[in-house]
């Protein structure tokens, strides 16, 4: 047996809603990419060794959820998403440990204290850890230019602990790195933010396009 993938064709979208109609257009393409494929292998793999799973005529019915979600920030979160629609990076400092927690947090794990105090940070720091990712948001397509994703760790966001040869730091922001040869990244290079033009920044963590080294 094989499966079967239903499509919409246009007379399925006739008289649909505008937005509707739509909607199932761009489920339909994205059937389209190559998953119907691994699905209806998948499925016939699957029923060939067990047979009491050998449906004579399934159907396969490929569905693209499309949820729209909203939630509270807080404020920590919220304050740090405006410094970023103003090309600020703002954080927390615990008064305990002293360290600056960005993205801000209000309480310290190491100290069990509220955390009130906000800062503006120069959103320098260094790259922790990085990959280079030759593959995109289509997993089919190698891509002709790599993206360099690090973890960036701001100044003055660790504490170092000789004696223990422990390194506690506070978070640290995933991004891309920019201006820089793949071949050329290091943990440990210094790096600041390259800001979206500001009519463009909409209080998101890509206002930051990506980080560069500093020069
Ligand atoms: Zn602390």
């Amino acid at each position: 047996m094989s499966a079967r993938v239903v499509r919409y064709g246009p007379e399925q979208l006739e008289g649909l809603p505008a937005s509707f109609a739509g909607f199932l257009r761009r489920a339909t393409e994205e059937v389209g990419s190559g998953r119907e494929q691994s699905w209806s292998k998948a499925v016939s793999e699957f029923n060939e060794r067990v047979p009491e799973m050998a449906l004579p005529g399934l159907v396969v019915q490929p569905w693209l959820f499309d949820f729209r979600y909203r939630r509270a920030t807080g404020e920590a979160v919220g304050r740090f998403l405006e410094g970023l629609k103003e090309g600020r990076i703002i954080g927390t400092r615990c008064e305990g440990c002293g360290r600056v927690f960005i993205p801000p947090r209000s309480f310290c794990e190491l100290c069990f204290r509220r955390v009130r105090t906000y800062v503006e940070h120069s959103g320098e720091g260094e790259v922790a850890t990085y990959s280079v990712a030759y593959i995109g948001t289509n997993p089919r397509e190698r891509l002709a230019r790599p993206e360099v994703v690090a973890v960036i760790w701001f100044e003055g966001t660790k504490v170092v602990r000789p004696n223990s040869h422990h390194v506690f730091h506070a978070a640290g922001l995933m991004h891309k790195l920019g201006e820089v040869e793949p071949s050329e990244v290091r943990i440990g290079m210094k790096v600041k933010p390259v800001w979206r033009p500001k009519e463009q920044r909409r209080g998101e963590i890509t206002d930051i396009l990506y980080f560069a080294p500093v020069r």
